[in-house]
């Protein structure tokens, strides 16, 4: 056939073609054949209807998540611009709909409850519903991969039942997951990094490396078992480059990630038992008022268990130990008070009685006197016989006072006997108990018993960390004209008043102790000796400017101090030996000095 170039002739052999071809007059048809003739490239673009079925996917409704779901993928669908292009799009969403409607489902949703419900190793119901959380989060939108991700995780949990050697963990990868429906999350996860071993650069495994080797063993230091793990893995990271060197090395990560998220679990379950722990101790220091010793001892027991390796087993210890020494200092308190109250009123008692009986006998002798000068008066023997009667009458009754008396008084002297001796009981126990007491009661500074602990720690310290530990000993200057000048009191006052100087000028880390009647020991961890004489002669200028008040008179406190450094297995008894002998030195040169030895 000629090519026709006349529009008005291509009209007319169209027509005749679509009556000879019997085909539909449509102008669809029409224009097919049109440009057949013409030979020019079908127009396919045009007459489709974009513009409306844009309309279309705009008037859908897009409330809900799965509605706005369901429009975007017919979006997608509808991509393009020909028929085509739209036929392929709706064939592509027909076939996943129904490969979607296949899932089995209800399955899945079977085995999820059980697994649910059943105990896994390691696995607590919130870490459970952690990995659910994850899964939903990443397969939101499309089903089948939300399926396949939540098969892994059901695989994975069944996995875990407990029991096993070697306790697999949860994968909810992504790139473990989206291996499909029927894969197991680990399997696909060993895959996943196999193809990732190549990909892995030696720049990120030296910081995987590092992480394990440096970061992480500061974070679990008091774990040497974890951390000695930590130090191996990071050489397996450095060195796996075999397929299966780096499988081995997928394991033995999962395993240590495993063990640490049972570490933070464990030192989340401390935390909280620190806090009941600090608050139950709160709660009852208001009962704690019989004596402050008892407060400084219970402050001190939390303070030594917060400052000692910590366990949940020793913290339960520390809980029910304090809570049996407030109950039975709430006792001995309560105690003590009625057996006071009961000796004070007894010896009320005793003072009316002994009144009673006073006036009671002096009324007698009153009354005997009047008898006498009855008798004495009376003219005959009848009159004698109502005054006799009389006298026998009243020494009746003063006899019978007397005795009443001697019984009440002999019981009131027992009463006494016994409440002196529960009171002597209690207050031994209350003694026993101060024995936990590790503070000076005057100035709260330590006593020796609390410096001998301190000591102790200090020296361990010092010497896992090979560094140098100083000890001062401080013995007030002239203490005893002080006391006999102004008193005891104002003596005391001054122990207080260097003991706050002390605290304020040295720093936080340094021990304070009172070692005897006016001397102190001071420990300087982490010091040189020459540091040390430098703190402490800050210390004495300190003292003069912060000077004591008594009485609204200035009195100049000094004192002189031995100072010296631990040694190699010293004794707190011969550390302390040559810091005093160092003192005694300075006393000899002329006080108000630092002498080292
Ligand atoms: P030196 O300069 O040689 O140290 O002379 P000193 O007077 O300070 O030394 P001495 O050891 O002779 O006297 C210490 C005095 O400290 C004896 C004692 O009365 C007093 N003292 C000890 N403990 C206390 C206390 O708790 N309170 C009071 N007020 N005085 C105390
Ligand atoms: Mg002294
Ligand atoms: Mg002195």
């Amino acid at each position: 056939m000629p090519t026709l170039t006349n529009p008005s002739e291509i009209a007319r052999e169209a027509l005749r073609l679509l009556a000879n071809r019997r085909m539909s007059p449509s102008p669809e048809n029409y224009r097919a054949l049109y440009h057949e003739i013409a030979g020019t490239p079908a127009d396919l673009g045009a007459g489709f209807p974009e513009r409306e079925l844009k309309g279309l996917l705009a008037s859908l409704p897009k409330e809900t998540g799965v509605q706005q779901r369901l429009l975007k993928r017919l979006e997608q669908a509808f991509k393009g611009t020909n028929w085509d292009q739209l036929k392929a799009g709706i064939a592509e969403l027909f076939a996943q709909l129904s490969r979607e409607q296949g899932l089995p489902w209800s399955e899945l949703f079977g085995d999820f409850l059980r697994q649910w419900e059943s105990k896994q190793a390691g696995l607590t119901q919130a870490r459970k519903r952690e990995a659910l959380e994850r899964v939903l989060a990443g397969g939101a939108g499309n089903s089948e991969l939300l399926f396949g991700r939540l098969q892994g995780l059901v695989k994975s949990w069944s996995l875990n039942a407990p029991g096993g050697d070697d306790v697999p963990l949860v994968d909810v990868r992504p790139e473990a997951a989206a291996a499909g429906p029927g894969v197991v999350a680990a399997e696909a996860g060993a895959a996943a990094n196999a193809v990732a071993t190549s990909a892995l650069s030696t720049e990120l495994r030296e910081i995987f490396a590092y992480t394990l080797e440096v970061v992480l063993p500061t974070q679990i230091a008091d774990e040497p078992e974890l951390t000695a793990d930590a130090k191996a893995l990071a050489h397996k990271i450095r060195t796996a480059t075999s397929r299966s060197a780096v499988e081995g090395l997928e394991a033995g990560v999962k395993r240590f990630a495993f063990r640490l998220e049972l570490l933070a679990e464990d030192r989340a379950e401390l935390r909280a038992g620190l806090l009941s722990l600090l608050q139950l101790l709160i709660e009852n220091v208001g009962e704690l008022v019989v004596d402050d010793r008892w407060l400084s001892g219970q402050i001190e027991i939390v303070r030594g268990i917060v400052s000692g390796p910590l366990s949940i087993r020793s913290i339960g210890d520390a809980e029910s130990r304090l809570k049996e020494v407030i109950f039975k200092q709430a006792q001995i308190k309560h105690s003590l008070s009625e057996a006071r109250e009961s000796l004070k009123q007894m010896l009320a008692g005793f003072v009316d009685h002994l009144a009673e009986f006073a006036d009671s006998t002096s009324e007698y002798h009153d009354k005997i006197a009047i008898c006498a000068d009855r008798i004495s008066d009376a003219e005959d023997i009848s009159q004698l016989e109502d005054v006799l009667a009389e006298v026998i009458r009243e020494t009746r009754i003063i006899q019978l006072n007397a005795q009443r008396s001697r019984d009440e008084l002999r019981a009131a002297k027992q009463s006494v006997e016994e409440a002196e001796k529960r009171i002597g009981e209690l207050q031994a126990e209350l003694d026993k108990a101060s024995t936990l007491v590790r503070h000076d009661q005057l100035t709260g500074v330590l006593n020796r018993r609390g410096l001998e602990e301190a000591f102790a720690k200090e020296t361990a310290r010092a010497q896992r960390r090979q560094s140098t530990l100083c000890v001062a000993l401080l013995d007030i200057d002239n203490f005893k004209k002080l006391n006999d000048s102004l008193g005891h009191a104002a003596g005391d006052a001054a122990l207080i008043h260097l003991t706050t100087v002390i605290r304020e000028t040295m720093r936080p880390q340094d021990t304070v102790a009172r070692f005897g009647g006016e001397e102190f020991i001071i420990l300087l961890p982490d010091t040189p000796l020459e540091d040390a004489q430098t703190a402490l002669v800050r210390l004495q200028r300190e003292l003069t400017r912060r000077i004591f008040l008594h009485d609204n008179t200035r009195q100049l406190i000094t004192f002189s101090a031995g100072l010296t450094e631990l040694r190699a297995d010293d004794s707190q008894a011969a550390v302390s030996k040559r810091a005093d002998d160092a003192m005694f030195a300075a006393k000899q040169a002329g006080k108000n000095r630092v002498v080292i030895g």
